[in-house]
């Protein structure tokens, strides 16, 4: 599968950089190999490759052009992010649940503050996720945001040891039938939310909410929240 963001109705394509690298140089394809393109708007096409020259390579489309019909809940995931190796995993796992955005939050207890060169390569791993599990579209890395700017957004779902059993989560998801539905949480810093931080969210309206007796990692509870909206949501 290759990312081709400018998939026009036109009968062919040209993939050049990355792209190009990883048809040509990692995977050593050939001419006539039948491959998968996708926009990362959801949209994706067979094609077949005709020539591999220096820099760039040559496909030909076959096949109509498909559309994902898109999500039946859409998910906003705040996260105080983990350090290094773990915020990769997890933008990684994110990305194969189907949030839909990503937004690293500014929390009074955080640790760590991501750099924009290390969101942009993040941006990496959401492609390389969406190739490996099929998703032709990328999930938004936000702007970091100050808690206070995300809670202002709309209300939100607030993991929180010690917060409300998920089946309120769970069924607010899945009884809306058909109807598109933005849901938006936040998961806290190691140190957790701050009492303040807890009494703002409720404040605008939003609710607290338990995954299980145990005290998780940061990307433990981001997964096992985004696990709940994806099995909930059913798309
Ligand atoms: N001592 C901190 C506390 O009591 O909040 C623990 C913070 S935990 C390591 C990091 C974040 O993961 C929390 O702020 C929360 O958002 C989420 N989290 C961890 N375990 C959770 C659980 N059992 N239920 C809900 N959220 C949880």
């Amino acid at each position: 599968r290759f990312f081709c963001p400018t998939l026009s109705d036109g009968t062919t394509v040209t993939l050049t950089d990355e792209e190009f690298h990883h048809l040509a140089h990692v995977l050593r394809g050939k001419p006539g190999q039948q491959v998968e393109l996708f926009d990362g708007q959801g949209r994706s096409v067979d094609a077949v490759v005709e020539k591999l020259n220096k820099r760039d390579a040559q496909l030909s489309l076959i096949g109509p052009h498909r559309q994902d019909s898109g999500a039946r809940v859409s998910l906003v995931l705040g996260v105080a992010c983990p350090k290094g190796d773990r915020l990769k995993w997890l933008v990684e796992k994110a990305t194969e649940l189907g949030v839909a955005e990503f937004v690293p939050l500014q929390c009074e207890r955080s640790v760590v503050e991501p750099r924009e060169t290390k969101l942009a390569k993040l941006e990496q791993t959401v492609l390389s996720a969406c190739k490996q599990c099929r998703r032709n579209s990328l999930m938004r890395i936000g702007e970091p945001q100050a808690l206070s700017d995300f809670l202002k957004k709309g209300p939100s779902w607030i993991a929180h040891p010690g917060g409300d059993p998920a089946g309120a989560l769970v069924s607010s998801m899945s009884g809306t039938g058909s109807e598109f539905l933005t849901v938006r949480a936040a998961i806290g810093p190691e140190g957790g939310f701050t009492d303040a931080e807890v009494q703002e969210a409720v404040d605008r309206g939003g609710r607290l909410v338990s995954l299980g007796k145990n005290v998780l990692r940061v990307e433990t509870a981001a997964v096992a929240f985004a696990a709940l909206a994806a099995a909930a949501a059913g798309d």
